[in-house]
């Protein structure tokens, strides 16, 4: 440090609680009294700043701040010194001043519509990614599946905000150019997307017969992945270790076409191939179908794994298992196949169940997270009967999202936790037990009761009477 700022520094420090100095290298370096500084560390953090211990300042690099966000540091530091900004310059003529403010405030508006017209003129949906924009006054976000494309849109919306599986970015911080670059990019992931698809397709659909004698077919009738269905219980290691996105669903191995190459898919088919000649040359005099009777022990239903009582199923004797593997010797099914399927049936209406559940607690958090619900100021309390929208356990780390619906049930308050490391505090303005959390406050409308009942559970949605229950109820 040079001897004049040296002396600078060391008057500032007696008469500032801040202290910011800037060093010939390009090195900035800002100290100060300790609870001034609590009070902007979060913004410091988030503006790049580095703690350094040795010498108790934080320190970062002038290279690195563009030219907004060294305003933002000027700006922060002048305030947390309790300066006025506008006594620094030259007395403003109160009517200038306003003139000025409304040019500024026509600029943002104008550049905010301009942002929203680019996004209207696209869709803005990527089906086969999963990906799709939304709008909100003043702001959008991309959301979905959006891991992929993490980088690009840190890459060109460096003020993008990560929560809720979502990346937000106001308009203010986007350009025209930056939202036209993004989507092209999207576009053409999405036409990858399609001609991978086309492709394994193709390779598919030349076996559309699949493999009879095995009782196993690859079907390419279904979005964004291919089914294979049938007999897939005896080939289920073969299935998992060519595919190791294969979920299993209620009609058989999903596949998603984004985790395979058409190179694995031809040699699975290579395979599947080989077992079912294998199995179409065994005689039939020496084939011979599993032997079933009465189980005399309860058990888990091979087909749809619900509980089999004794003597209500079949004991059937297993013929895939060899000497070393894990396969049971026997299995338990449902004498009906009937009960199987409506199982099978209603787990999938349970399933569907939660996404409704999981929807309604996106769209509330849609609802609510909106710029003109955010509460200004700091340390707010919200009062009223509070309920959590997931099982709480992520609170004592920073996490967690809840509602509070305050007294007369007119208003409510959406808060999502934000204290957890790594975070970015400075929008914190409620008090938590922790580091805080962001809350929004919102009239409680009709539509936003149905989601909150729908997201908490209150609302008990329909279910199917299946033949299951109906077989059930006549015991
Ligand atoms: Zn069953």
């Amino acid at each position: 440090m040079s001897l004049s700022k040296r002396v600078v520094s060391s008057f500032l420090s007696r008469i500032a609680r801040i202290v910011l100095v800037e060093e010939q290298n390009g090195t900035l370096e800002v100290s100060g009294k300790y609870n001034e500084m609590q009070a902007v560390m979060p913004r410091l953090k988030s503006l790049g700043f580095r703690w350094d211990p040795s010498k108790k300042v934080w320190y970062g690099s002038t290279s690195k701040l563009t030219a907004l966000k060294r305003k933002n540091l000027d700006k922060l530091i002048a305030e947390a010194n309790g300066e006025d900004p506008a006594s620094n310059t030259q007395p403003v003529d109160p009517e200038e001043e306003r003139r000025q403010k409304e040019e500024q405030e026509n600029k943002r508006k104008e550049h905010a519509a301009k942002i929203q017209e680019a996004l209207r003129k696209h869709g803005g949906k990527w089906p086969l990614q999963g990906v799709y924009v939304q709008q909100f006054e003043g702001a959008f976000q991309f959301a979905g599946d959006t891991f992929p494309i993490k980088e690009q849109i840190k890459k060109l919306f460096p003020f993008a905000k990560y929560g809720n599986n979502s990346w937000v970015i106001y308009s203010e911080h986007a350009t025209e150019r930056a939202v036209e670059e993004m989507f092209s990019y999207l576009d053409r992931r999405e036409a990858a997307h399609k001609e991978h698809e086309l492709k394994i397709k193709s390779v598919l659909d030349r076996n559309k017969e699949g493999w009879p004698s095995l009782g196993v077919k690859a079907d390419s009738n279904y979005v964004g992945g291919f089914v294979i269905g049938g007999n897939t219980y005896p080939y289920k290691d073969t299935i998992r270790g060519h595919f190791s996105d294969a979920k299993f669903q209620s009609s058989g191995w999903y596949v998603p076409y984004v985790s395979v190459s058409e190179q694995e898919v031809g040699r699975f088919i290579s395979i599947m191939d080989k077992k079912e000649s294998e199995k179409a040359a065994e005689s039939p005099s020496v084939s011979v179908g599993p032997r079933k009777k009465k189980n005399q022990k309860g058990g888990e239903c091979r087909t749809c794994g619900a509980y089999v009582a004794p003597e209500e199923g079949y004991l059937w004797e297993n013929f895939s298992w060899e000497e070393g593997s894990d396969e049971p010797r026997w299995y338990v099914t449902h004498q009906d196949k009937k009960v199987c399927d409506a199982v099978i049936e209603e787990a999938r209406i349970r399933a569907n169940e939660a996404h409704t559940r999981n929807q309604a607690r996106q769209n509330l958090r849609n609802l609510a997270a909106k710029p003109e619900h955010y509460v200004g100021g700091t340390g707010h309390q919200p009062q009223g009967e509070e309920i959590a929208l997931d099982d709480g356990h992520l609170r004592i780390y920073g996490g967690g999202e809840w509602v509070v619906i305050e007294p007369g049930g007119q208003h409510f308050w959406y808060v999502r936790n934000n204290g957890a490391d790594g975070d970015d505090w400075s929008h914190n303005n409620v008090t938590t037990g922790g580091a805080g959390a962001i809350g929004y406050r919102l009239p409680m409308t009709e539509e936003a009761r149905v989601l909150l009942d729908v997201a908490t559970g209150k609302t008990k949605l329909k279910v199917a009477k299946t033949a299951y229950n109906y077989d059930r109820s006549n015991r």
